[in-house]
């Protein structure tokens, strides 16, 4: 159903969340102010007769099932101007019983108005959160539910915790120590009572008691309590620390100038490298993802579009990193096109993945479709404390490692450092790959190499030449089919099983799935199960996770197929690797008989 005339100039002002007791015969006992501005003269109805027709049913049922639990449903309802909207609604029994009726409370909520409401609100919470990380002050939180309290310092737009204690050992913690004045013993009581009697607002002043956990001392507390559903909640107020004969508080140093790199307003290299040490330092045992990050292919884009535009581009892959992480790391510019990442507020390496995703796809768009329509990508190497390191040193070089494959495997990724699969002492696999590590001016040359020989060795080349190409460009397996002999004519790597025949008959569908090139590229087999089913069979019991393969017709006929293969794991391949896999198998083709 299309909803979009639900959304009226006015919905800004329409309810959005509204709350309301029935009694018997559905008639409204009390409602929140929202939910009589919806209904307006229509409340003094039976609440299902506001339901449209066609969604009485569903109501009336959903109230047969209230004793299995709250009821979630969509239904249209009846406003002040006597139009229907779609409305979310949640059903429960409230526990009590108004004359000899089973109370129910419903939530009603404009669906259309909670996502703008949702975009805004998210929006508030970003500049509270900026006001709370401008502040030096300490923030506490008291709920009345559990007697607990937490003190909060808010850096960097993340809230960090530095005390959760019961409110009764937090006073004593203070009120205990024999070095305070008796005068602000008492103020400290005089808080505690406030907090606990849940006074609406208060202020207490404090002649000055130094802090263990924050530089500065503690001269007072304002606060108050806040109310949820007509019940105290939680008491919340602030901290007052005066910082002034501290010197150089490392927050005020991490808000200043030196701290920031000033093209892009994030740390520079120096700050976010002694923030990643502090970081590590007071929270050793807790997960902490590091990340350096390199634009791809930089150098192109100044020479493509000259340097001011360059510049540009790192400022809106700055704004990116900044947007996209949000509270949940901070970052800085190494220089030139070089970041550093600390991941911070991160369950596991599934959210990393789809943050890192996240913010690979706002990178490529930033300039898809515009006068200038290029693919803005970036490579990661990743490096994940305590497990890999609990200081900084030994993390970089991970990180750095991490990066350095990502880079040698065809940029455009991140690579997660696992000692395991990156590590100094790593399989006679993985050295081949490091010591391959060739950029692609260096593979251009290695491909003409190859070329060059083929063309002057004829086929006798052939299957040194396949050997190469799996060395130098990351396959693990070539096979060259022939129709005419209809059996595979070249093969080099560990296939795990081997082909004697070739059975074009299936393969007919999956040609046509081949581009004007007759080349067809995939790094995900499992597309192949839907468009493909025989050829999808044939990667699976070979083991194949991706290829590039490319084939030549004689007489409308195809004659050969030459297949790059990659064994049991991911390849991305990228423009420049299919282009070259291209030439060397047209070449290949040309030079057989
Ligand atoms: P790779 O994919 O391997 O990272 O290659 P790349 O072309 O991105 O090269 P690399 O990262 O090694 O070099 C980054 C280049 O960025 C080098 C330098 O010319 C340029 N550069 C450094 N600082 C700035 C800057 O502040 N502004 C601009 N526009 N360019 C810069
Ligand atoms: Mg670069």
């Amino acid at each position: 159903m299309n909803i979009t005339q639900y959304n009226a100039p006015d919905s800004s002002e329409f309810l959005y969340w509204g709350k309301a007791s029935l009694k018997n015969e559905y008639f409204i006992a009390t409602a929140d102010e929202f939910f009589y501005k919806f209904l307006g003269s229509n409340s003094c109805y039976p609440f299902n007769e506001l339901v449209h027709k066609d969604d009485v049913s569903d109501f009336f049922d959903s109230l047969t099932r209230l004793n299995e639990g709250e009821q979630h449903l969509l239904l249209r309802i009846r406003g002040a101007d006597n139009i229907y909207r779609y409305m979310y609604l949640k059903m429960y029994y409230n526990g009590k019983i108004l004359s000899d009726f089973k109370s129910i409370d419903l939530e009603l909520s404009d669906i259309i108005s909670i996502n703008s409401k949702y975009s805004k609100q998210l929006l508030n919470l970003k500049k509270y959160r900026k006001f709370l990380s401008l502040s030096r002050n300490l923030f506490y939180e008291y709920a009345f539910a559990t007697g607990d309290i937490k003190i909060y310092t808010y850096f960097n737009e993340k809230s960090h915790m530095l005390i959760h204690d019961t409110l009764d050992s937090f006073i004593e913690s203070f009120a205990g120590n024999n070095n305070i004045s008796k005068e602000d013993r008492d103020s400290l009581y005089r808080f505690k009572h406030n907090i606990e009697n849940g006074t609406d607002t208060f202020n207490v002043s404090l002649t000055g008691i130094p802090l263990s956990v924050y530089p500065g001392k503690l001269v007072g507390m304002i606060g108050g309590a806040t109310y949820a559903n007509d019940v105290k909640h939680l008491s919340v107020g602030l901290l007052l620390v005066d910082d002034n004969d501290s010197t150089h508080t490392s927050q005020a140093y991490y808000l200043s100038e030196a701290a920031r790199d000033p093209a892009t307003g994030l740390f520079n290299k120096k700050a976010i490298r002694e923030y990643t040490i502090n970081r590590l330092n007071q929270y050793p045992n807790s997960s902490t993802y590091i990340a350096i990050m390199d634009i791809d292919d930089f150098k192109t884009i100044n020479d493509t579009y000259g340097h001011m535009f360059g510049d540009e581009v790192i400022c809106k892959v700055s704004e990116i990193i900044r947007s996209v992480l949000s509270s949940r790391g901070v970052a800085g510019r190494f220089g030139g096109d070089e970041f550093f990442i600390v991941f911070e507020n991160i369950e596991s390496e599934i959210d990393l993945r789809r943050l890192l995703k996240t913010m690979a796809k706002h990178f490529l768009w930033l300039y898809a479709g515009s006068d200038k329509n290029f693919n803005v990508t970036v490579s990661f190497g990743i490096a994940k404390a305590p497990d890999y390191g609990t200081s900084y040193e030994p993390l970089f070089k991970k990180a750095d490692r991490a990066l350095y494959i990502a880079k040698a495997k065809g940029k455009n990724r991140f690579i997660i450092y696992d000692e395991a699969k990156h590590g100094e002492s790593e399989s006679a696999d993985d050295i081949l790959l490091l010591k391959n590590v060739i950029k692609n001016d260096k593979k251009v040359q290695i491909i003409s190499d190859i070329s060059c020989s083929l063309i002057k060795n004829g086929t006798a080349f052939i299957p040194h030449s396949l050997d190469m190409i799996r060395k130098y460009l990351d396959i693990d397996g070539i096979r060259i089919y022939s129709k005419h002999s209809d059996s595979v004519i070249y093969e080099s790597g560990e296939y795990s099983n081997p082909l004697s025949s070739f059975d074009y008959n299936d393969v007919n569908e999956y040609l046509l799935l081949f581009d004007d090139n007759r080349m067809l590229a995939s790094n995900n087999i499992h597309s192949f199960e839907f468009k493909c089913k025989a050829q999808y069979k044939f990667f699976t019991a070979n083991n194949i996770n991706g290829f590039v393969e490319i084939y030549n017709l004689l007489d409308e006929d195809i004659k050969y197929l030459v297949s790059f293969d990659v064994f049991n794991r991911k390849r991305k391949w990228s423009e420049s690797d299919i282009s070259y896999l291209t030439i060397i198998s047209n070449i290949i083709i040309e030079i057989l008989p």
